[in-house]
């Protein structure tokens, strides 16, 4: 068996991994890359493989980075199925409609305001690119609701196991019989932290795996505790409201959002936070909203007992409201605090958070707050490391609003998840590090081979191929 690693390897975007077994090639995830634009663009033009050549698809989960390269797949011949847990292949859809409109936007607004020799970049695929994807899917539920195996060829079969990070996201395990003996090879996508909101835990695969791809996004550091979240976000709330501030959050639409939305809800219901306007200018997260409340089974406990005993609705609640147009979206943004805004990109690399960061940066009286993980060179990262001024759209601004960075509620494991993860495993021989930096995968390798000196441990380039 062999496996190549053309994505999320030694950065966190991108993600595409291509195991081979006598023949058959099965994709696992065929995600966007994202940064410096140009860059991504040139990554994501052309695949690095052929797309007729693929005999199955496992999407792991439903960020764009992970599935966002779908359409261009099966716009490039690619015709057989893709693989996913049900709520993943609802929310892709919508993911993958949403990345071609943003690529339209782009396109028009790069028309209008390029300079003479920037060159302007044409979307990679339509909505109907999308929708054309999303007939691929053959949603499959956990493993622990189907029990059995999934075959792929005569010779190899998969199953999902909840992964814990967004809804609908999966673990995979592949198993393929080999002239040598069968060979099982787990992958991560990307695994989550354990204590958040709304969500199971990782699951704890039951099967011995010889071989783990793994995500390290944070394989260097721990987050702080999820239950300091709490009073940490009654303290800003608290501050905002007396000093007529505006919260500024940006947050992917897809799970930060309605973790956010779940913690305040339930701060809310307790008398813990003053009545704050709270703004969501998110149409993609209102639709992805809308989804997880048809998936409630894929809910954690607390999230039953808190909520869904009690036939209420975790994500809608009296001082939230929803912002369709983008006039609303420009309006608040121009309006004066008290209020907190939820909007997306998480990165603020585009999206309508743009629109509140472009009044809102220089602004001393805001506060932008920053949820989830900062890839390098996107704006979220350099809010993040205090670099002044910063663009926004075409103009760049000094920073004067307050930075804050909420990292309790990442959707990703830390080093000591990861490593409690690891030293679940059984039987295993031999881990590849991806979806990560390379400062966070040699960290974590480090403290990995430190627990487990036997175990082979690799940190792959993007197309480097391994005999496994
Ligand atoms: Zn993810």
């Amino acid at each position: 068996m062999q496996i190549t690693f053309f994505g999320a390897a030694q950065n966190i975007t991108g993600s595409k991994h291509l195991i081979e077994s006598e023949g058959f090639r099965l994709l696992l995830d065929c995600g966007l890359h994202q940064g410096k634009r140009h860059e991504a663009d040139a990554l994501n033009r052309i695949l690095p493989f052929s797309a007729s050549d693929i005999s199955a698809t496992i999407l792991s989960h439903a960020h764009a980075d992970h599935c966002g390269m779908l359409p261009v797949l099966v716009k490039n011949g690619y015709r057989h199925k893709i693989f996913a847990t049900p709520a993943t292949a609802a929310i892709a859809r919508l993911i993958m409609l949403d990345s071609a409109k943003i690529q339209q936007q782009d396109y028009l607004r790069m028309q209008k305001h390029a300079a003479a020799d920037e060159k302007i970049l044409q979307p990679l695929y339509s909505a109907e690119d999308a929708e054309e994807a999303a007939t691929h899917f053959a949603p499959l539920p956990y493993a622990h609701a189907a029990q059995n195996w999934q075959p792929l060829n005569p010779r190899c079969r998969f199953k999902f196991y909840d992964a814990g990070h967004i809804l609908g996201s999966a673990v995979t395990v592949v198993q393929c019989d080999q002239p040598g003996g069968t060979t099982t090879v787990a992958y991560t996508g990307d695994l989550g932290n354990t204590n958040v909101p709304l969500l199971h835990e990782p699951e704890i695969i039951a099967e011995p795996v010889e071989t783990l791809i793994i995500e390290c996004t944070y394989g260097n550091k721990n987050h702080r505790p999820i239950a300091e979240i709490a009073d940490r976000l009654k303290e800003i709330i608290r501050d905002a409201v007396h000093n007529k501030r505006k919260i500024i959050i940006p947050a992917f639409a897809l799970g930060r959002t309605q973790e956010l939305i779940y913690i305040l809800h339930k701060l809310y219901d307790q008398g813990e936070i003053p009545a704050l306007p709270i703004y969501l200018d998110s149409p993609l997260a209102s639709d992805i909203t809308a989804v997880f409340a048809s998936h409630r089974d894929d809910f954690d406990q607390e999230t039953w007992a808190d909520f869904i005993s009690r036939n209420e609705s975790p994500f809608s609640f009296r001082n939230l409201r929803s912002l369709q147009t983008v006039e609303e979206s420009r309006a608040l943004a121009a309006a004066h605090g008290p209020y907190m805004v939820i909007a997306s990109s998480g990165m603020a690399e585009g999206g309508r958070i743009l629109n509140h960061l472009e009044y809102g940066v220089s602004d001393p009286n805001a506060i932008i707050m920053l949820t989830g993980y900062q890839a390098e060179h996107t704006l979220g990262r350099k809010l993040q490391d205090g670099i002044t001024p910063v663009r926004v759209y075409n103009r760049m601004y000094d920073v004067h609003a307050r930075v804050v960075t909420v990292d309790e509620l990442s959707a990703h494991a830390d080093q000591r998840g990861l490593l409690a993860y690891v030293s679940q495993m059984k039987d295993l021989q031999r881990v590849f590090l991806v979806h990560t930096e390379l400062p966070q995968a040699t960290a974590f390798k480090a403290v990995l081979q430190q627990h487990f000196p036997a175990l082979n441990i690799t940190i792959p380039a993007a197309g480097q191929n391994f005999e496994i």
